[in-house]
């Protein structure tokens, strides 16, 4: 006969018993639910980070052990911020709560797992170019060589194997989805998907989405280990649950499969990461999946000015699909947001640049403080003017525009023409070429250094003869390419011209590359062509390496290192601001085929994702919203032409008042001096290019 011991646990102690006291009614409901399936559906602000950190301690109060407990959150960053509020109320136990990412979950899972399907415990995380190494491999083991036949490159194949895998669809299917050109290779891609899996698993390999698919695997095949997760996870918590994709909700889902005490909570109108297989519905069906589940609301926004709601709700009124009601403000009257035509981007960050510097006179701290944009290189020539006036800034995650590989892959050709003597800038960009590895490179240097004295630094006549006879035959194509690129670019006319050396790259071969090498070569080369234009601006190479100089001996210092302490401005992509606030926010760029991007014209929904993503921008501001647009840009052909401002901006900017204060308003931009008594006298006001940009549109 069998009978049942219990062991008593230490409950953890709550010291304080006010982290009630400073919720709401609705968010204390939220709070202090009863055990089981919750759906908190709420708008931006509404405090559902805040409500989730809260509803960890009152779950910690009622004895459920932190062990017990897991916290799903969208960055490190945020879990170590919920984790330190919930210290502040029930002291050090947030250690032992299972919280962070779901890589960061399935990480610590796995290395006590892992064993049970196949992996050792140990098993290496495999960095996204190694990985690439491995794929290739596994693209030789099934016998395609990309080289001879139209087959995904290395880079693609995994693209479309991460795409498979996180939004948990047939392969088939992706490859019609993501590189319909393909379609005729789906059982060939098949077949090195799974011999990649293989060859990951003979080397103890995983890499991120193998971290998260693992972890299925183990919840869903291994009976034992399944048991163990499900019975540990007495309650779930999931925040920003809009952008999980399938894998992620059926991970959450297999957890709380035993005590279903499950909460989540997101915002569907800010559901922005569609384009990397995120799937709203995850949460709009979870009423459907959790038939006996609450669903809470919280309706009231802390975060904002009732001036900066007016806006956000405006900007989802014009939204194709009906999201939730308009959030009402706590908050006093405040300022106006303001729509600002600038002449071009060059003006553009001049504004941004002097108004941030103007608000830190006025008292608003640099941290309290950013700028955000649809894509990386709107910031560009804003990042060179905060260098120029010596603003500090920190780029939120992701690469300043100058240490991405494509662009640095196109510097490194304008600067091996502009000093031949450089070996790095001639490796890289030679490796760039069909064939060419080390050794190759190697090689060509030693001759190429050899032969320098005769050849004056010139690729030309017989030192291109010599490069070409020490090239092995494999890299004989590869060579003669970088020798006829590097020829074209070395024109002395050329000197005077970087923009179009970026441009003659472009079209010679990198662009093909890129097309080749990445689903997402169309934006590089948009990046590539920004970066044309903004070489256009410098009257030859010299004066442009010299500006590159700066950038990069500013790139070199470590960003969290040593100043960590000074106040800094954020530049941020608005992807990488979800959750996050700022006082005062300025969004840049907003021009139509911009932001919204062109591309989003082509896909359907697209813009209204789009359009999510500005919604998302718009409610990251506590007091104020300033949104800049350049009325002309010169485009590749050297032309200016000019720019519509975007629909955001049109649809919200005759917004009038909102309490005592208007909603918004139009600033107009003129140059001005100082002369010499103090007075400041206008130069040329952009009220001419307003009104033609009117009459255009
Ligand atoms: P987002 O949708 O942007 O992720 P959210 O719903 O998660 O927003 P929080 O970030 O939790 O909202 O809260 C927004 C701001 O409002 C925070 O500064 C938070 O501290 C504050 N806040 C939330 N609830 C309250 C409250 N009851 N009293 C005072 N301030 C609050
Ligand atoms: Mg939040």
């Amino acid at each position: 006969m069998a009978k049942t011991y219990r062991i008593k646990k230490q409950r953890v102690a709550v010291q304080t018993a006010d982290y009630l006291a400073v919720l709401n009614e609705e968010q204390r409901a939220v709070v202090t639910a009863a055990p089981g399936p919750l759906l908190v559906l709420a708008g931006a602000g509404t405090g559902k980070t805040r409500t989730l950190t809260h509803r960890v301690v009152h779950l910690l109060k009622q004895g459920i052990r932190p062990e017990n407990i897991i916290l799903v959150t969208f960055t490190n960053r945020a879990a170590r911020e919920m984790l330190n509020r919930v210290e502040d109320l029930c002291g050090s136990v947030s250690r032992r709560l299972l919280a962070g990412t779901f890589h960061h979950i399935a990480n610590r899972v796995l290395r006590d797992h892992a064993s049970a399907i196949g992996y050792q415990n140990n098993f290496t995380i495999l960095a996204r170019d190694d990985a690439k190494e491995v794929m290739a491999a596994a693209m030789a083991d099934v016998g395609v060589q990309p080289k001879k036949q139209r087959f995904p490159k290395a880079e693609m194949m995994q693209q479309l194997v991460s795409y498979t895998i996180n939004t948990q669809k047939p392969i088939d299917e992706v490859v019609l989805e993501k590189a319909p050109r393909f379609l005729d290779q789906t059982a060939r891609i098949g077949e090195v998907c799974r011999a990649y899996v293989q060859r990951k698993v003979r080397m103890n390999l995983m890499d991120f989405d193998d971290l998260l698919m693992n972890f299925k695997v183990l919840l869903n095949e291994v009976p034992a280990v399944a048991k163990l997760l499900q019975d540990r996870a007495m309650a779930v918590l999931v925040d920003e649950y809009q952008d999980t994709n399938r894998l992620q909700s059926d991970i959450v889902d297999l957890l709380a499969a035993k005590h279903q005490n499950i909460t989540v909570v997101g915002d569907d109108a800010q559901s922005i990461y569609g384009f990397r297989g995120a799937d709203v519905n995850n949460m709009l069906h979870f009423e459907q999946r959790y038939p006996n589940s609450r669903r809470l609301a919280l309706t009231v926004n802390y975060r904002s000015t009732p001036q900066v709601l007016a806006l956000a709700n405006e900007t989802l009124r014009h939204a194709d699909e009906g999201f939730q009601k308009d959030l009402q403000s706590v908050r006093p009257d405040g300022v106006a947001s303001a729509v600002v035509p600038c002449r071009d981007v060059y003006q553009q960050a001049e504004f941004v640049v002097q108004r941030v510097l103007e608000l830190v006179d006025e008292g608003v701290s640099l941290d309290d403080m950013a700028v955000l944009y649809r894509a990386h290189f709107h910031a560009m020539e804003l990042q060179v003017e905060l260098l120029r006036q010596g603003v500090p800034f920190v780029v939120h995650s992701g690469l300043r525009f100058f240490e991405q590989a494509h662009i640095r892959d196109v510097l490194a050709y304008l600067r091996l023409i502009y000093n031949p003597n450089d070996e790095l800038s001639f490796r890289r960009s030679i490796k760039l070429h069909e064939g060419v590895g080390n050794a190759t490179a190697d090689q060509l240097w030693r001759e190429l250094s050899a032969m320098r004295e005769q050849s004056n630094g010139q690729f030309q006549g017989k030192l291109v003869e010599a490069l070409l006879s020490v090239a092995g035959k494999r890299a004989k194509a590869g060579v003669k390419k970088f020798v006829e690129v590097v020829g074209e670019l070395a024109q002395p006319k050329m000197l005077k011209a970087p923009d179009e050396m970026i441009r003659i790259l472009l079209e010679s071969f990198y662009g093909d590359y890129l097309e080749q090498k990445f689903l997402n070569g169309r934006e590089r080369q948009d990046d590539i062509a920004q970066l044309a234009d903004y070489a256009a601006g410098y009257e030859d190479l010299s004066a442009f390496m010299n500006e590159l100089a700066l950038v990069e001996e500013f790139a070199a210092e470590d960003p969290q290192g040593a100043e960590e302490k000074e106040e800094t401005l954020t530049l941020s992509s608005i992807h990488r601001s979800k959750g996050l606030e700022w006082s005062r926010v300025f969004v840049i760029w907003l021009a139509e085929g911009r932001f919204p991007s062109e591309m989003s014209f082509r896909e359907p929904g697209g813009v209204d994702e789009e359009r999510r993503l500005f919604y998302v921008s718009t409610t990251r501001a506590k007091d104020e919203v300033t949104m800049t647009f350049p009325m002309l840009h010169r485009q590749r052909d050297q032309a200016q032409v000019l720019m519509r401002r975007s629909r955001f901006v049109e649809e919200v900017e005759d917004l009038e008042v909102e309490g005592e204060m208007p909603i918004v308003e139009t600033w107009l931009l003129e140059d001005a001096y100082e002369d010499e008594e103090g007075e400041i006298l206008p130069i040329t006001t952009n009220e001419d290019a307003e009104q033609i940009e009117q009459g255009e549109s």
